[in-house]
């Protein structure tokens, strides 16, 4: 790494201007001196640190030398898709539009339009503005910027730019946790004439729902806070996805998910086309919404998603049934096994059925909503804050097992 040259004052003011966003016709008036005197400070500092004169490049490499430190901010806070990130570092170096076609094989145009939505989604006035923030994202970093001054090349910046990785959805099982064994079921028997009962040896309160259907058992690692920890592993953990869809909390999380729209509420839900009911009626899910900040996050990264998604703003939707197994005894009459393996939609409304089942997820049916432009409606709610951002305070506080919760949003 190049040793860093120690900035003079005006030095610093005039990059605080170019992070900023000014161009370099403003900085006279900014700095309040002759254009020719902005011109021989600019120059003298572009040769000092060796850098092209391209306000972007200098910028990067006053970073990557330390001659200038800008504050960092949390990389979490942005959620950027990885077409857009990997352009950052290749502005960071100078690189023109046709120099990043080239460079990452596609036709100029789409290069056009990506940097155009890149700079929509920064709020960057300039290409300099962009890297600045780039960097303070930690998208830019000092070991794309150095590498390029050692060698001239740039390195793969998609790994570099790697899309953030799938957050620990709230709703994940996590590594430590522990499914109960089937042996704990029963059947038990009731009066004469009615249907025996799907229980645990040892059933407590906790176990059944308010419709009176039994839960699958799975212990839970959280922390002192409350919250899930360690690795996420495949799979729900059966009742913080009952909890977050009962409640239309985020998914990723389980912040507040409504959203105010001024003339009413709605959660936003990414769904997919093997969620649309047969009948084409609204779509049946056991995925719950995702509040504003976490949505692009999870569209961009979550693998149910990425062969393509819908985004709806949902207005009206119903608890419906669960994601279950139906089970049966087995000879000896004491055990009980699973029907099949496989877990299915169990509604609600066949209550004798229900008797027999194992619940694994809380599904709900979307029926009154709009499809829209997720990126346009982040984008506005970044403008208009007040009008779509969550309603409701942030509560850290999980919610307990199979119970209401006195903010609970009716059906
Ligand atoms: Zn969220």
């Amino acid at each position: 790494m190049r040793t860093a040259p120690a900035l003079e004052e005006d030095e610093s003011l005039l990059l605080q201007h170019l992070a900023d966003g000014a161009l370099l016709t403003e900085l006279p008036a900014l700095l309040k001196i002759s254009a020719r005197k902005v011109s021989t400070l600019y120059g003298k500092l572009c040769d000092r640190l060796r850098a092209p004169r391209k306000p972007a490049v200098l910028l990067a490499i006053c970073y990557a030398t330390g001659a200038a430190q800008p504050a960092m901010l949390d990389p979490s806070d942005i959620a950027m898709p990885a077409t857009e990130r990997e352009l950052l570092p290749l502005m960071a170096v100078g690189m023109t539009l046709k120099g990043m076609a080239q460079h990452l094989g596609l036709s100029r145009g789409m290069v056009e339009r990506r940097a155009q939505s890149l700079m929509e989604n920064l709020q960057a006035k300039t290409w300099a503005q962009a890297v600045h923030l780039g960097w303070q994202y930690q998208i830019v970093t000092a070991d794309v910027v150095t590498a390029w001054l050692r060698t001239g090349a740039i390195g793969d910046t998609a790994s570099d730019a790697r899309p953030a990785r799938s957050p620990a959805l709230y709703i994940q099982a996590r590594e430590a946790e522990v499914a109960e064994t089937s042996r704990a079921l029963c059947l038990v028997r009731g009066r004469s004439g009615e249907l025996p009962v799907l229980s645990y040896w040892d059933q407590t309160a906790d176990d059944r729902d308010e419709q009176g259907t039994l839960w699958a058992r799975h212990s839970e690692v959280l922390s002192h806070s409350g919250r899930p920890v360690g690795p996420a592993v495949p799979g729900r953990h059966p009742i913080r996805q009952f909890n977050t869809m009962r409640r239309q909390r985020c998914r990723v999380g389980f912040c507040p998910a409504r959203l105010d729209l001024g003339k009413g509420h709605a959660h936003l839900y990414l769904v997919t086309a093997n969620e649309l009911l047969p009948d084409g009626s609204g779509y049946r899910t056991v995925e719950p919404p995702t509040c504003i900040d976490h949505a692009l996050l999870c569209a961009e990264t979550e693998p149910r998603l990425q062969d393509g998604y819908t985004a709806l703003l949902v207005s009206t939707s119903t608890i419906s049934g669960v994601l279950g197994k139906r089970f049966a005894p087995l000879d000896d009459g004491i055990n009980v096994g699973a029907t099949r393996d496989e877990r299915e939609f169990h509604p609600y409304a066949d209550r004798d059925a229900m008797r027999s089942v194992l619940a694994y997820q809380l599904a709900r049916d979307l029926t009154s909503y709009k499809p829209i432009d997720l990126r346009r409606l982040v984008r506005a709610s970044f403008q208009t804050a007040p009008l779509s951002r969550p309603s409701a305070p942030r509560s850290s506080r999980p919610p307990g097992r199979l119970k209401s919760h006195p903010s609970d949003q009716p059906a």
